[in-house]
């Protein structure tokens, strides 16, 4: 039998060991960002730490945060690349840019070096969830500058697992390569499995008994681990689901294991994380805060306390698959950029997925923060399953008005749709509208 582990002297290390190497890598990094950028000469000076400063781990808290509206702000200062970029422009091999909702995306630089430290990560997340050389592999993103088709594909390939690059197949194509291949195992966004299993069933085709799939692994959205949203996809193609939260700007930083306790590992070597709280205390074990990384790697572009705005629960546990990494539990829990007030209540988008998947017919969703006679109303609209009658449909509109009421702790408008008429999502879903234009606080 085969290793649970595909890098054992990282993922089952003494935490000394682990210690050392973190505070050797996180030395090196500050002081090559120092050392190479404007940027974090700037930041460091104004804090008054040099990077002798840093001796242990503990050093750190006395170093500035990095957050996503600085380096915006360096790119748009500083065109193409900003001034946080710490080696020779010729020496980099990768555009990736993030995903943005609002304004400009980011574009991340990356050395081979740093790419291929981002695939091991990867790759060592795609063993965890029991993905072998023997597996035959379809990362289905879109093949342009976002991280998650390279990541796939450079980690399939790592493990010496046959891919199959559909990063330009339509919907179509792939269900159909799905039939004629042996794909075993299949990467895409926690919308797009969904939709993908969607589009079959409307040709008959039953993905769970007529494909071979039977690992399926899940980033961009925190949708696999939310339990319902798990449980939906597995059932469409009869197959594991598992969970990979990741950053471009950081790494592929996290990863469910086949244990399946509900827990999400770190790799802790690659990126040194720390849990705060709102007054950027370090959390205790079992309580939530924001997850706070820093790179022990990259050299293009070496991030140091970078602000994920992911809130995360430190686990108090040991996982029983034997991993000594830090792990939290149930992955990325909320974002604080999608958090809503409403009627002074705050909500998370993700709180509501957690209320509506369960329920069996609903096949699509939205959700619309608006403001109705002055007060502010949420409208969650559900596109049905066809087969569910006009009956059917209003009892299910009712049920959910009542399980969001109880779970919110505020009554929500809910209306059905025409089955098929929300929009479906191949890449990251954007099942959120905020028409108000002021938030009363
Ligand atoms: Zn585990």
């Amino acid at each position: 039998m085969d290793s649970r582990y595909r890098d054992p002297e990282i993922e089952t290390a003494a935490r000394h060991t682990l210690v050392r190497l973190q505070e050797t890598r996180l030395r090196e990094q500050v002081r090559h960002a120092y050392r190479a950028t404007a940027f974090y000469r700037r930041k460091l000076d104004a804090a008054r730490v040099k990077p002798a400063d840093l001796r242990t781990l503990a050093d750190l808290a006395r170093l500035p945060f990095t957050t996503k509206d600085e380096l915006k702000a360096s790119q748009a200062d500083h065109p193409l690349w900003g001034d946080f970029l710490a080696v020779p422009f010729e020496d980099c091999m990768r555009i990736h840019m993030t995903s943005a909702t609002t304004g400009r995306s980011l574009a991340v630089l990356d050395t081979p070096d740093d790419w291929n430290a981002f695939a091991r990560c990867y790759a060592r997340s795609l063993y965890a969830f029991g993905v072998r050389k023997r597996d035959m592999v379809m990362p289905a993103f879109s093949y342009g500058p976002w991280i998650g088709y390279w990541g796939g594909f450079h980690a399939a390939q790592e493990l010496g697992a046959l891919v199959f690059p559909a990063g330009g197949f339509s919907t179509d194509q792939r269900i159909d390569a799905l039939l004629n291949y042996p794909i075993t195992v299949l990467g895409c966004t926690p919308s797009y499995a969904l939709f993908i299993a969607e589009q079959a069933a409307k040709k008959g085709i039953d993905l769970a008994t007529q494909a071979r799939i039977r690992v399926t692994w899940h980033t961009g959205e925190p949708g696999a681990s939310i339990p319902a949203t798990k449980a939906k996809i597995e059932a469409a193609f009869g197959a594991k689901a598992y969970d990979l939260p990741g950053l471009t700007e950081i790494a592929a930083w996290g990863f469910e294991c086949d244990a399946r306790a509900g827990l999400t590992h770190v790799h802790e070597d690659a990126c040194y994380p720390e849990v705060l709280d709102e007054q950027d205390r370090p959390v205790k074990p079992d309580e939530t805060g924001e997850l706070v990384l820093t790179s022990l790697y990259r050299k293009a572009m070496p991030l140091v306390r970078y602000r994920t705005r992911d809130i995360v629960r430190l686990s108090d546990r040991r996982c029983p698959c034997g991993r000594t990494l830090v792990a939290f539990e149930g992955g990325v829990l909320a974002r604080l950029d999608d958090m809503k007030k409403v009627r002074g209540i705050v909500v998370y988008p993700r709180r509501i997925e957690e209320l509506v998947r369960p329920h069996d017919g609903v096949d699509e969703f939205q959700l619309v923060f608006r403001r109705v006679d002055g007060l502010d109303d949420i409208l969650v609209s559900v596109d049905p399953s066809p087969r569910l009658s006009e009956r059917e449909r209003a009892g299910l509109v009712a049920t959910l008005a009542d399980a969001l009421r109880v779970g919110l702790g505020i009554r929500v408008s809910v209306e059905a749709v025409e089955p098929g008429s929300l929009p479906r999502w191949e890449h990251k879903a954007r099942r959120v509208k905020d028409e108000r234009t002021d938030v009363p606080f």
